[in-house]
């Protein structure tokens, strides 16, 4: 494991607790830093699952990768959100951590609101012109398309954007876990944008109608960016994959923008910066 010149002995420790060493050369070494440095306790974009931002009884579309390795994590950490609802039922499956499996499929079961949508690179592939998307296809508008399809189907106004780390499409496509994040930016801003447009046409639609209670009522939409992590594994079946699930903090990482611009504006992650391009 090479952590040179990531930080003194102490920081390494208390860093350890947010972003667990890596067992095998799962992610390159500079994805690793980066992400490291997105997971310090100053920086904080990707942060702990918060349920409180999330109203998993009201369904969730999620949007992710089609990568057959890691889908069922990705699956089970969705699935998770619906079985850790309850206070109660997060302490024990905390406390085994395999009952939770058993939770999963009784809370899938009572609210079976889970519509998953998955392309290779997930959300990326809303990026106008991005270098996943095959030149002179309209790929984003055609998957755009699908998303407020799904929408309109089911009557779900929650999506979940769950990216994850290192993915193989984006490394077929050199991206640096930098372009990645602001990737997940700019198509949750898309789907927004994309959304609130269909969301002011039916509200005139429905004021037309004279129906003025629904169209001051049409819901809006809630985009939630999580990140899963594969921090490795070693050989061995009986070793246990090293897996976390994070929430992407959009809000966050426009901080780190801005420091890097002028650090007098978030001095405690222009320190990190500072920390991390000094290593
Ligand atoms: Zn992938």
């Amino acid at each position: 494991m090479k952590t040179k010149g990531l930080a003194t002995n102490g920081a390494r420790a208390r860093l350890a607790k947010y972003a667990p060493p890596q067992s095998c050369a799962r992610l390159p070494d500079e994805d690793y830093r980066a992400i490291r440095f997105y997971r310090h306790p100053n920086v904080r974009v990707l942060d702990d699952v918060a349920h409180d931002k999330i109203e998993i009884e009201k369904g969730v579309i999620v949007i992710m990768c089609s990568d057959g390795d890691r889908f069922l994590g990705g699956l089970l950490s969705i699935a998770g959100l619906f079985a850790t609802k309850h206070r109660w039922t997060t302490r024990i499956a905390s406390w085994m951590k395999r009952t939770s499996l058993l939770f999963i499929w009784a809370f899938l079961y009572i609210y079976p609101r889970l519509h998953m949508m998955s392309w290779h690179a997930g959300a990326h592939r809303l990026v106008k012109n991005s270098r996943t998307n095959l030149p002179g296809r309209a790929t984003d508008k055609d998957l755009m398309a699908e998303i407020m399809a799904a929408i309109e189907l089911k009557q779900i106004y929650q999506i979940v954007i769950l990216d994850h780390c290192k993915c193989g499409k984006l490394a077929k496509h050199e991206f640096t876990v930098e372009e990645q994040f602001h990737d997940i930016v700019t198509a949750r801003d898309r789907i927004l944008a994309e959304y609130e447009k269909v969301r002011t046409a039916e509200a005139a639609r429905l004021a037309t109608n004279g129906d003025m209670e629904a169209a001051a009522n049409v819901p809006k939409l809630k985009v939630i960016c999580m990140c899963q992590v594969d921090y490795g594994k070693r050989p061995g079946w009986w070793w246990r994959r090293r897996l976390r699930t994070y929430h992407f903090s959009t809000k966050q990482l426009v901080a780190v923008d801005a420091a890097k611009v002028d650090g007098k504006r978030h001095p405690k992650i222009a320190d990190v910066i500072a920390q991390y391009l000094a290593a």
